[in-house]
């Protein structure tokens, strides 16, 4: 795997912050995140749950329930156009059209009562107007047979409920790509499903995305199912991206501990695991109501330093597209003055 850097820009993020008003304080659920993406690239946004990673697709959507949440800051630029602009008129020609979605459970996108074909036919029709439903049908027909549906002739004519959770999963990436998409956002697409059905379906998604010219955002919590996938990867941790590079890069020099943690606790099948317990990050992820501005991951990383329990890190480029954000990366110099300035604060409270 590796960066596309002459492909076309699809999607461009940048500082993209959305909060949420709880009762208890304020939920940076995303704060401060920024990536790009290229026609035909598939980026990995990796995170336990809570990280961030499922807000910032549904940011990035315009799906974010207001109130309590709500798109603070940042731009969303698909095709030059900041789509976090856009009227919701606007925004309903991109949504399911240009940038399409699959989620984890096809039945909560699928309408149970409505065949496969009247909604696959709805679908291409709602998008694009002066298509006739005999078109659409043939094009349906075609999208399932391209996602491996056997006699998708006859089964276009079934009930959501008639196929199994792989097929389903099927069903959803050919109405997802049906449109053309540009953008396939894939949030969890395979965690619901059995481990050879999980293969076959990231496969799906990436021979199409290579044949179709679809740029992906595959959302995960599992750093495996990106290693095959992706070619580049967001690692987050509290609502930031806290390491990102290619793929390979990334596997090579994992460089933020939490990355390095994640890395070991996916299961090899090269080394012998056998009677030893799989590893496993200590401690649980923050609670990112008032988060205090210092390294949210210091409770459960063994490198902690003291200018990390009192000051966010810096982000440094290590070279060829990589990034981490921890201290361990900053010079002694940007240590002193960051401990420098947070005990003046504390001392001015
Ligand atoms: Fe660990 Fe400090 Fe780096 Fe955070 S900034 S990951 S606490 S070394």
């Amino acid at each position: 795997m590796s960066l596309k850097p002459n492909a076309k820009v699809v999607l461009e993020v940048k500082d993209l912050r959305t909060h949420f008003r709880t009762d208890a304080g304020i939920v940076k659920a995303v704060d401060g995140v920024s990536f790009t993406l290229h026609e035909g690239e598939t980026l990995g946004i990796v995170g336990e749950s809570g990280s961030g990673k499922s807000v910032t697709n549904l940011s990035i959507m315009r799906l974010i329930p207001s109130p309590p949440g709500k798109v603070v800051g940042g731009e969303a630029l698909f095709e030059g156009v900041d789509i976090l602009q856009l009227s919701e008129k606007q925004m309903r020609e991109i949504r399911g059209n240009k940038i399409s979605m699959i989620f984890q459970d096809p039945m909560t996108s699928l309408n149970p009562f409505l065949k496969i074909s009247t909604q696959m036919v709805e679908t291409i029709r709602l998008h694009e107007k002066d298509v006739s439903k005999e078109e659409a049908l043939k094009r349906s027909i075609e999208m399932l047979k391209l996602v491996g549906i056997p006699s998708a002739e006859k089964r276009i004519q079934s009930y959501p409920h008639q196929f199994s959770g792989g097929m389903r999963q099927r069903v959803m990436i050919a109405m997802a790509l049906s449109c053309n998409a540009q953008v396939l956002v894939a949030d969890e697409p395979t965690t619901a499903l059995d481990v050879t059905i999980q293969a076959q379906i990231l496969e799906l998604i990436n021979n199409l995305s290579s044949k179709m010219g679809t740029a992906v955002i595959l959302i995960t919590h599992d750093l495996g199912v990106v290693a095959g996938m992706c070619d580049q990867v967001c690692v987050m941790y509290a609502g930031r991206i806290v390491e990102k590079a290619g793929t390979d890069d990334l596997y090579a020099r994992p460089s933020h501990p939490y990355t390095e943690g994640l890395i070991k606790s996916v299961p090899r099948m090269d080394t012998k695991q056998k009677g030893n317990r799989l590893f496993s990050i200590e401690g649980q992820p923050p609670n990112v109501i008032d988060l205090p501005p210092c390294c949210p991951f210091h409770p459960r990383c063994n490198k902690a330093m003291d200018v990390c329990r009192s000051a966010y890190p810096p982000v440094k480029d290590l070279g060829s597209g990589h990034e981490v954000a921890c201290w361990l990366y900053a010079d002694e110099a940007a240590k002193k003055a960051a401990l420098a300035e947070a005990q003046t604060k504390e001392k001015a409270e």
